[in-house]
């Protein structure tokens, strides 16, 4: 603001200070008007006032007294614009309603939590039962039930992790039907499940056929983390057993499953006109099946022409599957003449990593939000 001219009459002066006054937007700019029209010096009131001072007589009284009113109207204006500027003022502590609000950060299901009720999903929708099982098991449940007698070889310590003492759980009093009737010794090893295939066996001991179960969760090896291997993975297991149940019905429900999760590589088939070349199954060997077949689908990446992913061959393994043995019928209680049945396990992780084109399984574990924040809700 330019200094005020005292040579200017009230009437002007007036003017001026009422457009000033309607610029003043803060409590700073109107003691700084106040200051600059009627402070004790420099203000216009105080220079209009030495002004008159060499006035003559006749001049004194009129310029003076309007010299005055405007002083009087001054403060006046400045102290009506005090108080409506203090009433918009927010109280101390107050929320500001006007500032943009704080969005709350949404969470997400982890990619595996996705996958796994996908599975879900789809075998409960095919009238399956959903089963958790422990995962400190025993020797009994993990390996010898289901055919894999104390010298096979995946029972091997390099893969497996065993406890040094056994959980309470498994204490002589917690015996399971199936040790019992097999006289255990009292106190089995106990280790951490290499696959939920356990959980069959805990069923069927318990229960009579017909049987039509997955059971899906956390299971342990002694790998090392790498792009492909970690030592705790998810699994799906899966059981069925009845009469009458055929090889047939292992590969249509196993089908439908791969077409359900890979829905995309389904119909790139079915445009090429190849759709019975989607899936196909594998002689393989497991102790707990015969016959075993392991499942592959058409690359996901190349659709089958031939990349890296699928090492030029245009197939990705998803699961290992088979007729149960008469083995594990056998240790349950079952009459394997009487009934038949199919099982197949799958890695939870894998299907996540082939599904989304995910190349290090690491990024599962490592909640890092940029990761985790690309699958949805
Ligand atoms: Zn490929």
């Amino acid at each position: 603001m330019s200094p005020i001219d005292p040579s200017i009459g009230p009437d002007r002066a007036r003017e001026v200070f009422r457009a000033e006054l309607a610029e003043v937007r803060t409590d700073a700019e109107l003691q700084a008007l106040r200051t600059r029209w009627v402070g004790r010096k420099g203000s216009w009131v105080a220079a209009f006032m030495e002004a008159l001072a060499t006035a003559t007589p006749e001049q004194k009284k009129p310029v003076g007294r309007g010299a005055n009113e405007l002083k009087k109207e001054v403060e006046a204006a400045i102290a009506e614009r005090e108080t409506a500027l203090a009433s918009t003022k927010r109280p101390p502590n107050a929320v500001d309603i006007t500032l943009p609000g704080r969005t709350p950060v949404l969470g997400h299901r982890h990619p595996l939590s996705l996958i796994r009720d996908e599975v879900i999903e789809i075998f409960t929708r095919l009238g399956y039962q959903v089963l958790e099982g422990p995962e400190v098991e025993d020797d009994y449940h993990n390996f010898e039930a289901l055919n894999m007698p104390a010298e096979h070889p995946a029972r091997d310590m390099q893969d497996t992790l065993y406890l040094t003492r056994p959980m309470p759980a498994f204490a002589p009093d917690g015996a399971s039907a199936g040790q019992a009737r097999r006289s255990h010794a009292p106190q089995p090893r106990t280790l951490l499940r290499t696959h939920t295939s356990a959980m069959q066996i805990r069923h069927m001991e318990k229960h009579d056929p017909p049987v039509r179960l997955v059971a899906i969760g956390p299971v342990y090896r002694r790998d090392n983390l790498d792009l492909t291997h970690t030592p705790m993975f998810h699994q799906v297991e899966g059981l069925v057993v009845g009469k009458g149940i055929t090889l047939a019905d292992l590969k249509g429900t196993l089908t439908a499953m791969a077409e359900a999760l890979f829905p995309s590589t389904r119909a790139e088939g079915a445009r090429s006109g190849q759709a019975a070349d989607f899936i196909r199954f594998r002689p393989s060997f497991f102790p707990y099946t015969e016959p075993s077949a392991e499942v592959d689908i058409r690359c996901i990446k190349c659709k089958g022409s031939g990349c890296a992913m699928c090492k030029k061959t245009g197939w990705i393994e998803i699961l290992g599957s088979g007729m149960v043995h008469p083995a594990v019928f056998e240790a349950v209680g079952y009459d394997a003449d009487e009934v038949t049945g199919f099982a197949f396990g799958m890695g939870v992780e894998r299907v996540a990593l082939l599904k989304w084109g995910v190349e290090d399984i690491r990024l599962f574990y490592e909640n890092d939000l940029r990761f985790l924040e690309q699958f949805g809700l």
